[in-house]
């Protein structure tokens, strides 16, 4: 039930492996010293390649130690590996703009357009992340401000986001309700009441962790004031549109498509609503709070072992597509996840890809829970993506944002499809709706509002606004998702300051809801025409990264431009919510 990380190398060879990198930093140095326009294809496909091998042994240096603090976070040799690999890194990173910038036509000797296309086409699985580093021209600054910046950031939001986290992991949480007087010292562990069945102790959890968020209101607004300004300047200094087309940029989203997305999600509402005013009234209450959004219906739930999980998941998968089941029996007989909870593990799972030519391996926590299932589905998705992109080079393996999450949310929906068809127990089956329900709630709709949230806040932050008005900004928000299906306490405005994405990674959270919306509305199409869409959508998975997202989706039939197709998204969520209805 543990991994076994020597296929990424056994811990042994990793001092020999560093000393290598080491040595051929300085050998790309030198490629990179002596690049120019005229040079032949065969000579920047060498150094392509040595490139690409390069960054394979990195990764392979950077994940070991990242893995094994996963599941041992106070192994203290893993952090000491850790911060050898980050020194290694800023190394790296001299040459990679240096590198990059030429690409990109803007470092001596000027490499112009007809060389750059010709020697782009060396190797066509890497031509398409070169030229989109090219396009990327438009938007960077010289060489010497590039460097700037990056020792800038580091010095200067990298702190303050490191602040935002001390503050919070300092704060200690006190839980009062009726006999219970508990003190709680981390953030996660509080949260975990507001699944709890009984309504006090959910207000209660919410209301210590929102209440610390007040007391401390105005250092979480100085930082976060920080942050946006220095977004919004470098946004202005690059040439960005607006303070959202910086991260559509990096995720190879056009601006459009992500403005087709907010405003279709905000137009379903109703579906949400829909599903909060029946859960008050199976919960026996006239209106449900805030509080009660993720109450569950009821307190048993079905418990499954480890064993009794993966042969049901393989079985659904093999029912799916033979080459899913394949794959994701290839990650679990080489003994590629590691299973169980342990004390200095840390919490929630993931899936790591290190190259193309090692198997990607699975961190769970698995409990036994019919969430726990759903998860291990997920990350075996994620898995089995890497696996279809197996043949390509190692940077042109991951697919990007508008993809990244196609392979793991459709595995998590036939997976729930096949549950809810084998269950005879109505309760049983009504308590999954719910939790599907609820769960669609959380990585659609309300990360669609933390986005809304944020244009305006960055919007009203330039002009100037006290730490209250952007928390009765955000209360606005909230009242928009919500309607008259929820009772707001006004605590909930201070809710913005603790959501880290917005301080680390401003604008990430639709990351979320347009990743799960492509894939319900692959799975919508999917229903219909299953053999003719299993097809189109291992070839989805198959390009990787190694092409526009666009382009590989609209060879689908796939507009993400196009209100219409956000729309059929919700036709699942719709469903879902008519079948609860209906039990
Ligand atoms: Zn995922």
């Amino acid at each position: 039930m543990k991994w076994n990380l020597d296929d990424i190398m056994p811990l042994d060879k990793f001092d020999n492996l560093y000393r290598e990198v080491e040595g051929e930093i300085k050998t790309l140095e030198k490629w990179v010293e002596k690049v120019n326009p005229k040079m032949s294809q065969k000579e920047f496909g060498q150094m392509l390649e040595f490139n690409e091998e390069m960054g394979v042994k990195i990764a392979k240096l950077a994940y070991l130690p990242e893995l094994i603090e996963a599941v041992d976070q106070k192994n203290q040799k893993a952090k000491l590996m850790k911060s050898r690999v980050d020194n290694l890194g800023l190394k790296i990173s001299d040459v990679a703009t240096k590198l990059g910038l030429w690409i990109q036509g803007k470092r001596e000797p000027i490499l112009d357009d007809k060389n750059a296309m010709r020697l782009f086409a060396t190797i066509s699985d890497l031509e398409y992340g070169l030229k989109r580093n090219r396009e990327g021209a438009r938007f960077s600054l010289n060489e010497r401000e590039e460097q700037i910046i990056d020792h800038k950031d580091v010095n200067g939001v990298g702190v303050l986001s490191e602040l935002r986290e001390m503050i919070e992991t300092e704060f200690e949480y006190r839980l009062k309700v009726e006999k219970l007087d508990k003190k709680i010292s981390s953030q996660a562990e509080l949260l975990a009441y507001v699944y709890n069945p009984k309504p006090e102790i959910r207000k209660a959890a919410y209301t210590a962790l929102l209440q610390k968020q007040k007391e401390n209101l105005d250092k979480f607004f100085a930082i976060y004031q920080g942050i946006v300004k220095d977004w919004g300047y470098e946004t202005r200094l690059r040439g960005h549109m607006s303070p959202i087309s910086v991260r559509n940029w990096a995720n190879h989203v056009p601006d459009g498509a992500v403005e087709s997305l907010l405003k279709v999600c905000s137009r379903n509402l109703d579906i949400f609503q829909r599903y909060f005013k029946w859960k008050a009234q199976k919960l026996g209450l006239k209106k449900l709070q805030r509080y009660d959004i993720y109450a569950p219906l009821q307190s048993k739930d079905k418990k499954i072992t480890y064993e009794e999980a993966k042969k049901q998941i393989l079985s659904t998968l093999r029912d799916f597509s033979l080459d899913f089941e394949k794959k994701a029996k290839k990650i679990i007989e080489e003994k590629h996840i590691d299973v169980n909870p342990g004390k200095s593990k840390r919490g929630g799972a993931f899936c790591a890809t290190v190259a193309p030519e090692i198997t990607p391996y699975i961190l769970l926590n698995f409990t036994g829970k019919s969430r726990d299932i759903s998860t291990l589905a997920h990350e075996l998705g994620h898995g089995i993506h890497s696996l279809f992109a197996s043949k390509h080079y190692p940077s042109s393996q991951q697919a990007n944002l508008p993809l990244a999450e196609t392979a793991s949310t459709l595995c998590e929906l036939i997976l729930f499809e096949k549950m809810m068809k084998n269950e005879k127990d109505k309760e049983i089956k009504k308590a999954w709706l719910s939790d599907k329900m609820a769960d669609a709630y959380a990585t659609i709709c309300r990360q669609n509002y933390f986005i809304k949230f944020e244009i305006e806040a960055h919007r009203e932050i330039e002009k100037g606004i006290s730490a209250e008005d952007l928390s009765k900004l955000y209360l606005k928000t909230l009242k928009e998702q919500f309607g008259s299906s929820i009772e707001i306490d006004p605590l909930f405005k201070y809710e913005w300051s603790y959501i880290s994405h917005i301080f680390e990674s401003p604008f990430y959270c639709y990351a979320y809801n347009f990743g799960e919306l492509v894939s319900y509305a692959l799975f919508a199409s999917y229903k219909k025409e299953p053999k003719k869409w299993i097809k189109i959508i291992e070839k989805i998975l198959e390009s990787g990264g190694s092409e526009d997202p666009q382009k590989v989706l609209k060879r689908a039939g796939v507009d993400i431009n196009d209100d219409k197709f956000w729309q059929k998204s919700f036709e699942t969520i719709e469903e879902w919510q008519n079948e609860l209805e209906n039990l």
